[in-house]
């Protein structure tokens, strides 16, 4: 299957890229990896009149960790954030997620903004941002806001972006000292989009526990702590409470008993490596 007809822009600068997406709206798509919008284009489920390719920008392949939070650029490869130095220090539960997201291969091409952008509900970068409480920086040619990623995501595969805005970079917060963090995932296969994915954070007073892959977008709620009478009955309500669905891989029923068993697990293994 081949796209249909678009026409392509390589923007060279940022600029360029603002005023495409200002003249054009909703007939342009950003390319970045390609990793998702090229198979999307193939199969015609994808048909914009512009493909904007921002690969080259200048300035936006930048992590930059400072004042709290690991700063990712635009054109920032999934892979280039995984073998960050330090990663596993800056923040273990990034450093834990990021070997779950596709293959190597996938990950050598895909962005990190892009997986935000493209806001699969089973995706474990927007799930991990969800988690951390992190920020989504956006721009257009009406200027630069910030958004938090509890707000972003706004359903399957959509988010609050506006149409003349591009993600100039996602904040992961650091680790903070006396957290532990912890990433657990089922999936059919290694690389495969998660059946239900976890992602949890205990510190010495409260737990948070964020799910992938249930509702139609990433869901967080803060729980009672790891050994507390009452964590059970939360953890059977918050996964009552998720939007569950059946689908070709699972039923929502094997998905709430997933958030139960996974969910527990994971959250005592953040519990167990709290620094
Ligand atoms: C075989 C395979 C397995 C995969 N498995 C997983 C998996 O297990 N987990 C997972 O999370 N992902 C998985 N992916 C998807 C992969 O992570 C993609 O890289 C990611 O979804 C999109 O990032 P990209 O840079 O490739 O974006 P693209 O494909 O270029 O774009 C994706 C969407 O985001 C928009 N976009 C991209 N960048 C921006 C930006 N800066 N601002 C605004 N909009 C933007 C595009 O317009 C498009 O709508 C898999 C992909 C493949 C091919």
């Amino acid at each position: 299957m081949k796209p249909a007809a678009f026409d392509y822009v390589r923007a060279e600068s940022l600029d360029e890229a603002l005023d495409v997406l200002a003249a054009e709206g909703a007939d342009a798509t950003i390319l970045a990896g390609g990793q998702t919008l090229v198979p999307m284009l193939n199969m015609r489920m994808a048909r914009p009149r512009v493909v904007l390719d921002i690969m080259r920008l200048p300035g936006l392949d930048r992590i930059d960790i400072a004042e709290g939070a690991i700063r990712v650029g635009a054109t920032v490869r999934q892979r280039a954030l995984e073998r960050q130095a330090d990663l596993g220090k800056h923040q273990p539960l990034l450093a834990a997620a990021l070997p779950w997201i596709g293959h190597a291969q996938t990950r050598n091409r895909g962005t990190v903004c892009g997986s935000v952008a493209n806001a699969d509900p089973s995706a474990e970068l927007p799930l991990v941002l969800v988690a951390l409480r992190g920020e989504i920086e956006l721009r257009s040619r009406r200027g630069a806001r910030r958004a938090a990623a509890n707000a972003f995501f706004t359903g399957i595969m959509s988010t609050e972006r506006k149409d003349d805005e591009l993600i100039e970079a996602v904040s992961f917060p650091t680790a903070h000292a006396g957290a532990g963090y912890a990433f657990r995932e089922i999936g059919r296969r290694h690389g495969d989009f998660a059946i239900v994915a976890c992602a949890a954070v205990v510190d010495t007073h409260k737990a948070r526990l964020a799910i992938g892959g249930v509702a139609d977008r990433p869901i967080l709620r803060e729980l009672p702590l790891p050994g507390s009478a009452d964590l059970t009955d939360a953890l059977d309500a918050f996964a009552a409470d998720l939007d569950a669905r059946d689908d070709l891989h699972a039923t929502a029923a094997y998905r709430r008993a997933l958030v139960r068993r996974l969910g527990l697990q994971t959250l005592q293994e953040a519990a167990a490596c709290r620094a």
